[in-house]
C-alpha cells in the first residue's frame, strides 16, 4: 500500500492523516494537541479498519515529542507504519509568498525561505516550521514536502493582488493580497468541474469557502483570479473571529481616540471580530439557533455575514465576466441550509436561484441546490484540504 502522511501543525497542536494515493482513501487520522503543556493529548484513528477514536494523555514537550506520540498512535492502534510504502509526507504551510508557485520538497534551503516569510505570517508559518523539523527528525528517509495555502492564489493578475499604496514600500516590504485557503479552493473547484461533467478550462466559478476562517475565490478555467483574504487571513468575509473588511482608519481611530495599542487592535480585529464580535458568540451553530429563536442580535449579525458574502458574489461576477457555478464548502458552507439559502437570496434577478427543497435535504455529498431554472448551477461540495495536500505532494516527488 503507497500512502502520504499529510501534516497540519499550529503551534501547539497538529493535525495528521495518513492517504493511500490510489484509492484517495483516509488510512488513519489524529490529533495531537496542548504541546508544551503539563498534560497533552494524542488523539488516533484507524479509519482503514473502522477503529474508534483512541485517546492517550501524556506530557508532549515540543513537536519532536508530539510526533514520537503519533508513531506510537499508529504502532499501537494500527495501520503498522512498517506495512506501509510512505513515499511522503506533506506539509501544510499557510503563507509561501510570490515565492512558492507550487508544492516544494523541503530541503534546508526551502526551509530557510518558509523561515523568513514568517514576518508575513507570525501565527502560522513558525508553527509550521516546527512541524517540518519534528517531521525530518521521526522520518529522515522520506522526502517532505511543502503545500502552500498561497500557491494557487499566484495567478491572480497584477490589478488583483495590488494594493493602492506607495508601489516602492510595498515592494520592499512584500505587501500585496496573497490570497488563503487554496488548496480548498483548488479541490473544490476542480471537484465542481468532475461532478459537473463539464472541462475545467470554461468554468467560471465561484468557491464561498465558509468555516470558522472564511474566504471566497473566483475561479476562470481552473485558475484562481481573485479572492478575498489578503496580506493575510484577515481581509473578505465575516469570520468567526476575524473582521473581515474594514475602513483601515477604524484602527487610526481607536488608537487616538481609545488609546488602543497595535498589539491590542491586532486581537481585536483577528480574535474579537466577526460573528463573536458582532453577537458574543463565534460559533456558527450557537448563532444560527439563536437567530431561529428570534434573537435580534443574532439576526442582525447574520444580515451582516450575507450583505458581505453577495458582495463578493456580485463582484466576482463582474470580475470573471459571467458565472457558471457558484460552489459552497467548508463547515457552514457544508452544513447550514439556511445560511446557504439566506446569503444567495435576492440573486435571481443575476441569474442565481436556490431549490428550498434540494437545499434542504440531508446529504453529506457533492450535491447541486440550484433549481432547474437557475442560470447558475449552485453547488455543494464538501471540501478535503489533506486529500489535496497528499495530491499535490505526489505530484512532485
Ligand atoms: P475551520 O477549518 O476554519 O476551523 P470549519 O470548516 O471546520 O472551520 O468550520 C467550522 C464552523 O462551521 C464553525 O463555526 C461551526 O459552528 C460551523 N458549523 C458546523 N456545522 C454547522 C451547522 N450545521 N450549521 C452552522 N454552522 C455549522
Amino acid at each position: 500500500m503507497t500512502a502520504i502522511l499529510v501534516i497540519n501543525s499550529g503551534s501547539s497542536s497538529f493535525k495528521y492523516q495518513l492517504i493511500d494515493v490510489d484509492t484517495e482513501t483516509e488510512l488513519a487520522g489524529g490529533l495531537v494537541e496542548r504541546i508544551g503543556e503539563k498534560l497533552g493529548r494524542a488523539r488516533h484513528t484507524n479509519v482503514a479498519a473502522g477503529g474508534e477514536r483512541q485517546d492517550t494523555n501524556l506530557t508532549i514537550r515540543d513537536h519532536t515529542v508530539g510526533f514520537a506520540a503519533m508513531i506510537a498512535g499508529f504502532a499501537e492502534h494500527g495501520p503498522q507504519l512498517t506495512e506501509i510504502d510512505l513515499v511522503a509526507v506533506g506539509h501544510r504551510v499557510v503563507q509561501g509568498g510570490a515565492i512558492f508557485t507550487g508544492p516544494t520538497v523541503i530541503t534546508d534551503t526551502v526551509l530557510a525561505q518558509i523561515t523568513e516569510l514568517s514576518a508575513l505570517a507570525p501565527l502560522h508559518n513558525p508553527a509550521h516550521v516546527q512541524g517540518i523539523e519534528a517531521g525530518r527528525l521521526n522520518f529522515p528517509y522520506v522526502p517532505h514536502v511543502a503545500v502552500f495555502d498561497t500557491s494557487f492564489h499566484l495567478t491572480m493578475p497584477a490589478p488583483a493582488y495590488t494594493y493602492a499604496i506607495d508601489t516602492a514600500l510595498a515592494a520592499k516590504h512584500g505587501i500585496r493580497r496573497y490570497g488563503f485557503h487554496g488548496s480548498s479552493h483548488k479541490y473544490v473547484s476542480e471537484a465542481a468541474a468532475e461532478f459537473l461533467g463539464r472541462p475545467l478550462a470554461e468554468l467560471k466559478t465561484i468557491v464561498l469557502h465558509l468555516g470558522n476562517g472564511a474566504s471566497a475565490c473566483a475561479v476562470d478555467g481552473g485558475k484562481s483570479i481573485d479572492t478575498s483574504m489578503g496580506l493575510t487571513p484577515l481581509q473578505g468575509l465575516v469570520m468567526g473571529t476575524r473582521s473581515g473588511d474594514i475602513d483601515p482608519a477604524v484602527l487610526f481611530h481607536l488608537h487616538r481616540k481609545a488609546g488602543y495599542s497595535i498589539d491590542q487592535l491586532d486581537e481585536l480585529l483577528n480574535k474579537k471580530s466577526g460573528m463573536l464580535g458582532l453577537t458574543g458568540n463565534g460559533d456558527m451553530r450557537d448563532v444560527e439557533v439563536a437567530a431561529l429563536a428570534g434573537d435580534a442580535i443574532a439576526q442582525a449579525a447574520l444580515d451582516v455575514y450575507y450583505h458581505r458574502i453577495r458582495g463578493y458574489v456580485g463582484n466576482y461576477m463582474a470580475q470573471l465576466g459571467g458565472l457558471d457555478v457558484i460552489v459552497f464548502t467548508a463547515g457552514v458552507g457544508e452544513n447550514s441550509g439556511v445560511i446557504r439559502e439566506r446569503a444567495l437570496e435576492g440573486l435571481e434577478g443575476l441569474g442565481i436561484q436556490v431549490d428550498h427543497d434540494r437545499n434542504y435535504a440531508f446529504s453529506r455529498g457533492a450535491r447541486v441546490i440550484s433549481t432547474d431554472a437557475s442560470r447558475v448551477t449552485v453547488l455543494v461540495i464538501p471540501t478535503n484540504e489533506e486529500l489535496e495536500i497528499a495530491r499535490e505532494s505526489r505530484a512532485v516527488i
